[in-house]
């Protein structure tokens, strides 16, 4: 079994085929998915699919590509987060490429968002995006090791990903890992550790081959597994129950049924 560990199935073109997304999710043994919040009035949507579907779950924040929206408190965050299917705090980080000038916005939303998870115990699903030497910054500054999380859709090197370790957050690899092109990040994935690495698809975006350039769906998480297992030599159910353990063992408020 597979756990897809970030995607984003309130968007329409997903939800609109919701039920033979779930379909193909049984048929490649893809269990269950984390359904991720990108601002606060996607989240009732988002927390819908979480309170509809068992085998989902669910997280609240707000992405740091998002610029003239209502920002969260610490307060709103704790409120929301307060449900049992709501197992993370994110998406949340610093996004320096999306968007350019004074991003101090950025980095206090961040702040908020690690201060929330911290008081609820819930770990961070962290979005970085050129902005790797500020996101591992501000994490040491506001103790983001007190709860840790996952860096999303890793796209960084080594170094970046043993400092995110050293501070007690997974690496989760997306259907980037298995572009040709992406030399950096094959490498991460053939050495960070197996027990830090978790496997996501940051559906609908970024399909992993023979995808590419499609829109992407949980079930396709099984050719990010394949790329590692094939990179590290090992099986794809090794990589399956490695992943997935270590998603249950992070998320830790996630039921598994
Ligand atoms: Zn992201
Ligand atoms: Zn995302």
């Amino acid at each position: 079994m597979l756990v897809d560990s970030h995607c984003h199935l309130n968007f329409p073109e997903l939800l609109e085929n919701l039920p033979a997304i779930k379909q193909a999710m049984q048929e490649n043994k893809v269990g269950h998915a984390l359904c991720i919040s990108v601002t606060l009035p996607d989240f009732p949507q988002v927390l819908a699919l979480a309170e509809t579907n068992d085998n989902f779950y669910a997280s609240v924040g707000v992405h740091p590509d998002y610029e003239d929206i209502d920002e969260p408190s610490v307060d709103e965050l704790l409120k929301l987060a307060d449900h049992p299917k709501i197992i993370a705090i994110g998406e949340t980080g610093l996004d320096y490429f999306r968007l350019t000038g004074d991003l101090e916005w950025q980095r206090t939303r961040f702040r908020t968002h690690i201060r929330a998870a911290i008081a609820c115990g819930k770990p961070l699903v962290i979005h970085t995006r050129s902005s790797a030497e500020d996101t591992l910054r501000i994490m040491r500054e506001e103790n983001a090791q007190q709860v840790g999380g996952v860096m999303h859709c890793f796209t960084e090197n080594l170094d970046v990903a043993l400092q995110a370790i050293e501070l007690g957050f997974y690496i989760s690899f997306s259907g980037i890992v298995t572009f040709k092109n992406a030399l950096t990040i094959k490498e991460v994935a053939m050495q960070v550790p197996l027990d830090k690495m978790l496997v996501e698809t940051d559906s609908p975006y970024l399909a992993p081959m023979p995808y590419r350039g499609k829109t992407n769906q949980p079930s396709y998480v099984k050719h990010v597994a394949e790329e590692i297992a094939r990179l590290r030599g090992i099986s794809l159910e090794e990589v399956s129950e490695a992943t997935t353990n270590n998603f249950f063992r992070l998320f830790r408020h996630a039921v598994a049924n």
